[in-house]
């Protein structure tokens, strides 16, 4: 990657600073290059922000580059897949050091873990009567890593369903066709790949995982235990709904604190990129 023009903002500027800690580029599910998203988060009035591609960091030098020409703060992350027990979690990485070897030999398992996914979905989906849809993925995710999101969009270009959110329901959660369950490594893991790069781990959307109160409780507590550092307390479109309750819950467990747009395409109009709410002052930024 190469380095930042400029000295960061200081940590006390920051938290009143327009920031977006979440979002992806075409090196995994997103699909702008990483200069398109750095060109649209500057036309959305975002200062600084985190390029989270998920388990992998192949983006960061371009988003390095195009960072520096429009004068936004690029903090260098990641989104990791993990698992608390049976339930399939994502772990946000900031601030790494992209060249840890400890952190590359972590990434290169997870790539490693999602090509034999890949290939077991694909088996599952052909023997539901979609044949061939790996390698159409593998097409579409060019030049990123492939994800469930491109079998589901190979999904949609081969008249399986209108869209995301029909073929991901009738295809590719726990019990459908083309569903294979995924060996993630524990939370532990995940977190200590983060913080031996020197980076801060962050619960994503914790509000995504379909939990209780009681099961999101010990999802924190199990990340707490863990030596997560940090929990996202707005993410997404409707980040606003969850605010109060997240912020309280980050207050509880001694959590720092992030906000993320999870942004991953255009197409999603109703998500407002540089549109996140303002960090409580209460809470100390992850970042
Ligand atoms: P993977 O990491 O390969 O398991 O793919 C997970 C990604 O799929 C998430 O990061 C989302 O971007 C996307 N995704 C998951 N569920 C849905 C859904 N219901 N609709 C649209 N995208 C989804
Ligand atoms: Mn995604
Ligand atoms: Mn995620
Ligand atoms: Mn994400």
């Amino acid at each position: 990657m190469s380095e930042p023009k400029h000295l960061p903002t200081p940590a006390a500027k920051r938290q009143s600073m327009r920031v977006d800690y979440h979002t992806h580029s075409h090196f995994s599910d997103g699909t702008l290059s990483p200069t398109k998203l750095v060109e649209m988060l500057k036309a959305a009035g975002v200062e600084r922000f985190a390029l989270t591609d998920h388990d992998t960091t192949a983006g960061l030098g371009e988003a390095c580059v195009a960072a520096n020409e429009h004068g936004l703060e690029l903090v260098p992350g990641v989104e990791i897949s993990a698992s608390h027990g049976a339930l399939g979690v994502h772990i946000v990485g900031l601030q790494i050091e992209e060249n840890n070897a400890e952190l590359c030999a972590f990434l290169s398992q997870q790539q490693a873990a999602r090509h034999a996914r890949n290939v077991q979905i694909d088996i599952k989906l052909a023997k539901a009567r979609w044949p061939g849809l790996l390698e159409r993925a593998t097409a579409i995710a060019h030049p990123g890593l492939v994800t469930r999101t491109h079998f589901a969009r190979a999904l949609v270009g081969a008249g399986a369903a209108l869209d995301l959110t029909q073929v991901f329901s009738r295809f590719l959660t726990t019990g459908k066709p083309g569903y294979v369950s995924a060996e993630w490594p524990t939370l532990s893991c995940a977190v200590q790949a983060i913080a031996v790069a020197g980076g801060v781990a962050v619960l994503a959307h914790p509000n995504r995982y379909g939990l209780s109160g009681g099961k999101l409780r010990s999802l924190l507590q199990a990340f707490k235990n863990a030596g997560g550092h940090a929990i996202e307390v707005a993410s997404g479109a409707r980040s606003s709904d969850s605010l109060g309750a997240l912020s309280d819950a980050a207050k509880r467990y001694g959590f720092k604190a992030s906000i993320g747009s999870d942004f991953h395409d255009p197409a999603q109009t109703w998500l407002k990129l540089g549109r996140l709410p303002e960090l409580p002052p209460e809470l100390e930024m992850a970042v």
